[in-house]
């Protein structure tokens, strides 16, 4: 605390990202990084930008880019808008769509920034209690509300929501705005990007962080009708006008050419999600269905605290939560088939 903060400085609470250890050989399975590198064609393209060009402006707009992910997803350029990681599109969603007076609803068990939103813009959250099997249950966004956001699938527990139940929600608050933070949606789940042409409420948030394997390059977007694309520009010049670097544009315009990298790289993540979920059940593990490339599990007899420090002492990083109702799960990214093999060995020693 100081006199020169502004007041509402001494009651942010910040959002602590999942560590990034120093040391050399872990095995990090704690941030839900992809366990494969990008593309070639990425590196190649961020390759090229390398030259004196870094001397000027990148595209303010990021033209090329948009058109890139609108053809890739069969909408208009005017409804795609891009940030530094969609951590910043969040923000920005936060900023220009959810201010209403009323209560934004999410989940009790999600991503842990939306109250970070809340906090730094002074808006109200309302915690919608999951399901006891951990499910969102689309009945209980049916009350006032000032804005719906859910990440589907949902983080941590990688539980995903069906499309028609997606709908649902988004059916029922007409006058609001749904966000669908679609993070983790290339790991066996279906976009509702689809459903942007049908529902001029509905605001869907995809990274290139995790299915694309660009997370230290910082690329994120929302697709929606360009009535709310406008709104994230206006609030985007507002702040920065050149939120994507030069070699990020190209980068990511390569990692949307090259799509045959990118399936390979998400069924490599579903075939050892499986694999680690039939190892994790039969040490006596409930994990929850997951649709992300992360599981969610928890042990029979062990606290998740033990295992995450007897993990810890060797060399394995995952994540725990101590929080409300999920203390002992562990959130646990699927890694290459040497590190899945380094937890499962490193689990059975505890
Ligand atoms: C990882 C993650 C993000 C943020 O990703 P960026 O790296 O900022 O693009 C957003 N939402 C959820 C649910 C995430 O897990």
């Amino acid at each position: 605390m100081s006199k020169f903060w502004s007041p509402l400085v001494n009651d942010l609470v910040p959002y602590v990202p999942g560590e990034q250890p120093k040391m050399a050989n872990l095995v990090k399975l704690n941030t839900n990084e992809n366990p494969f590198g990008p593309s070639p064609r990425v590196i190649e393209a961020i390759q090229a930008e390398l030259n004196d060009n870094l001397r000027l402006y990148p595209d303010p707009e990021g033209e090329a880019l948009r058109q890139t992910i609108a053809d890739y997803h069969n909408v208009q350029p005017e409804q795609v808008f891009l940030g530094n990681g969609s951590d910043e599109v969040l923000a920005h969603i936060f900023y220009a769509l959810f201010q209403h007076g009323e209560p934004i609803l999410f989940p009790d068990v999600t991503y842990s920034f939306y109250p970070v939103y809340c906090g730094l813009y002074n808006i109200e959250g309302r915690k919608v209690p999951l399901t006891d099997s951990f499910e969102i249950n689309p009945e209980d966004y049916r009350q006032p509300n000032g804005g719906v956001i859910f990440p589907n699938p949902n983080a941590p527990t990688g539980r995903y929501l069906p499309l028609e139940q997606v709908e649902a929600i988004i059916r029922a608050n007409p006058d609001r705005v749904v966000v669908v933070d679609e993070a983790y949606v290339d790991f066996g789940g279906e976009s509702a990007i689809t459903l942007v042409d049908k529902y001029p409420n509905l605001l869907v948030s995809q990274t290139l962080s995790k299915a694309r394997s660009l997370a230290g390059l910082r690329v994120g977007l929302a697709v929606g009708h360009k009535d709310l694309i406008e709104a994230l520009n206006r609030v985007k010049n507002s702040f920065n006008s050149y939120p994507l670097d030069r070699l990020a544009l190209a980068g990511a315009k390569a990692a949307y050419e090259d799509d045959a990298w990118f399936r390979k790289c998400c069924d490599g993540v579903i075939s050892e999600r499986e694999r680690v979920t039939e190892a994790l059940e039969s040490m006596g593990f409930e994990v929850l269905p997951s649709k992300a490339n992360f599981v969610f599990a928890r042990h029979k007899e062990q606290s998740g605290e033990a295992l995450a420090k007897g993990l810890r002492a060797q060399g394995i990083i995952v994540r725990h939560f101590d929080k409300p109702r999920i203390s002992d799960f562990l959130r646990i990214t699927i890694g290459t088939a040497e590190q899945n093999d380094a937890l499962i060995k490193g689990l059975q020693s505890l």
